[in-house]
């Protein structure tokens, strides 16, 4: 794959995402999947999907893990709703996420990614220690299909994060980087972070925001790539400084306005093809 192919994040009948349409008709050439519902995950379902993407020329790069009952409607939400740190919920997802892997063996994709949701800071919390067990277990499940699994950034700092993966101790966990993520959760500048946690990032998300009043307390707001804190060119230098060269996946989730998502992915294709030129 050439260096820096753009992509788009997507979804099919579930998730967040714009739909594989729009990625074609913005001719991205790869994209990541929010894993479908639960109901679609067959294996006829995988060849006919395999089938489509061939057609259109698109790579699936990760197949994203995501849970119903998950909100990001504010910071305490997410701590309550999202990936697999919820007790009540655990077992059940990390099933599913196992599911969810199996589902991208079948599409043939080697990389899952997910959301873990907030890691405890206090190590002596034992939540610590079940949230390391769980991600071991949801790893060697992986290990079993050949893939690696990338974590989503933000929740946590590049310190914990780098420290979290450590204490795993296993050699399939990665991280996908989103830099609009540290703005939003208010858990630190995302270059100089990206420098950071560099070593481990094996995919990216190209997203932008602005940070909150009160970072860490509220969230900081998504807006256009290119018009938030985050600084594109800025980014992508340091990407190339760090040795990255896999996808630029684009996120941006405005889904209740799909005409302007549509029209801010396609200005964001735009720029980073700019970007691109002027760095390579
Ligand atoms: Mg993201």
């Amino acid at each position: 794959m050439e260096k820096w192919p753009i992509g788009v994040f997507t979804s099919i009948d579930a998730g967040l995402g714009v739909k594989i349409e729009v990625a074609h008709e913005l001719g991205v050439p790869t994209i990541q999947l929010h894993a479908p519902a639960k109901k679609t995950r067959t294996a006829a379902n995988a060849e006919k999907f395999l089938a489509y993407l061939n057609e259109l020329g698109i790579t699936l790069t990760a197949v994203f893990g995501g849970f119903e009952g998950e909100s990001y409607a504010d910071i305490p939400t997410v701590v309550e709703t999202v990936g697999i740190v919820p007790p009540a919920q655990r077992a059940a997802r990390v099933q599913e996420m196992k599911e969810i892997a199996d589902f991208a063996h079948m599409l043939q994709c080697d990389v899952v990614a997910l959301h873990l949701g907030f890691i405890p800071h206090d190590k002596s919390d034992p939540l610590y220690g079940e949230v390391v067990e769980v991600t071991r277990d949801i790893l060697d499940h992986c290990q079993n299909n050949n893939q690696k699994l990338h974590l989503e950034t933000g929740q946590e700092t590049a310190a914990g994060l780098i420290e979290f993966i450590s204490d795993v101790e296993r050699d399939n966990l990665f991280i996908n980087f989103d830099p609009a993520n540290m703005i939003l959760y208010g858990t630190g500048e995302p270059i100089e972070a990206l420098r950071q946690v560099g070593a481990l990032v094996r995919s990216v998300h190209c997203k932008d925001a602005t940070w909150a009043d009160n970072p860490g307390v509220e969230w900081g707001a998504e807006v256009p790539l290119n018009e938030g804190a985050v600084g594109m060119e800025d980014y992508l230098r340091t990407l190339d400084e760090i040795g990255y060269t896999g996808p630029l996946t684009i996120e941006r989730e405005i889904p209740q306005d799909p005409a302007r998502q549509k029209t801010e992915i396609g200005n964001a294709v735009n720029l980073l093809t700019q970007l691109k030129d002027k760095i390579n």
